[in-house]
């Protein structure tokens, strides 16, 4: 359950996976400039040798400096960068600011928030560290994720807040003997038993057993389209699983310690984007590894708008 071994580091023989740094004397080693951070994007991209982008080619480019590549087909001559079409590509800031970045956030167990890293690294403004932490968060997720599957447990959990300002979350946690798997979750907002049938269907592949407690109309619902659906365990004090009471209290206790309990709701998404990123990846031998497997995201994400930046939020 390591997803940094996916097959774009696949090594062959012309093309060793790009090995990352294990700590942090090891990454400013690495890392010392832009064109370092710059050569390790380029093995990411292109891990089995450079393909243009424009007509297909797999040739090595010319490398015109300043990050200009072209492509030596005559009637093609296409020009790219490490960062064409990625995260970076948005931004003006020093590839190694966006490195040192990431490695903040893959190396603390907990993360790290806008109000630390903007201390840590120096940034002048605080808008600027929550407009790249929030870039970061959307890629943490790939859109085309696995479902999981097996026996899951599933529930709405209140993850901030008290009475009707509190947020709201669905889990889904797999069950992995006593343990807990892989874990998905989604903001839940006005009619959760509707929401509920999306959110299963969208992260849970039907043939999977569903413990829960949900209405039996939604159960009724889920059944005819697959899935088999059993009611929580019973005598619970909330009837909410276990599993799903572990990751919402888990969640509540991250988003008040490291962020401050200062998340808003139009933001929850990101945060439970990167709270699944981290779970999933818990048993990750080294930070490098989730390093490796952000920066991984980040290459292959079309850049994106991080939204408007909420002055109060982490402050
Ligand atoms: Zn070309």
């Amino acid at each position: 359950m390591l997803p940094t071994s996916t097959p774009s580091t696949s090594s062959t023989p012309q093309s060793p996976p790009a090995p990352f740094p294990t700590n942090f004397i090891e990454f400013h080693a690495r890392f010392p400039n832009d064109e370092a951070c710059r050569r390790y994007l380029l093995k990411l991209r292109w891990p089995t040798g450079f393909v243009c982008p424009a007509c297909g080619t797999k040739q090595e480019p010319y490398d015109l400096g300043r990050d200009r590549l072209r492509c030596r087909v005559p009637e093609c001559r296409a020009e790219t960068t490490a960062t064409a079409g990625t995260l970076f590509s948005s931004t003006r800031g020093p590839l190694l600011t966006w490195f040192l970045v990431m490695w903040e956030i893959s190396s603390r167990k907990t993360g790290v928030s806008a109000v630390e890293l903007q201390a840590k690294l120096g940034f002048s403004r605080y808008a600027t560290v929550w407009i790249w932490l929030n870039k970061l968060r959307q890629v943490m997720v790939r859109p085309d994720r696995d479902r999981l599957a097996g026996e899951v447990e599933v529930g709405i959990v209140k993850v901030s807040g008290h009475g009707e300002n509190g947020l709201r979350a669905f889990v889904a946690a797999q069950r992995e003997g006593r343990r807990i798997g892989r874990i998905r979750l989604d903001t839940c907002e006005g009619d959760a038993s509707a929401d509920m049938i999306r959110f299963i269907t969208e992260t849970i592949r039907p043939g999977s057993t569903i413990i829960g407690q949900v209405a039996s109309a939604t159960a009724d619902a889920l059944r005819a389209i697959g899935y088999v659906v059993l009611m929580s365990e019973p005598v619970t004090s909330s009837a909410t699983p276990r599993r799903v009471r572990l990751v919402g209290g888990h969640i509540s206790k991250w988003l008040m310690g490291t962020h401050q309990g200062g998340v808003q709701k139009q933001h929850l998404g990101w945060y439970l984007d990167e709270y699944v990123f981290r779970f999933n990846r818990r048993s990750a031998r080294s930070p490098g590894q989730l390093f490796q497997t952000l920066v991984k995201l980040a290459v292959q994400a079309a850049p994106r708008k991080a939204g408007p930046v909420s002055r109060s939020e982490e402050e």
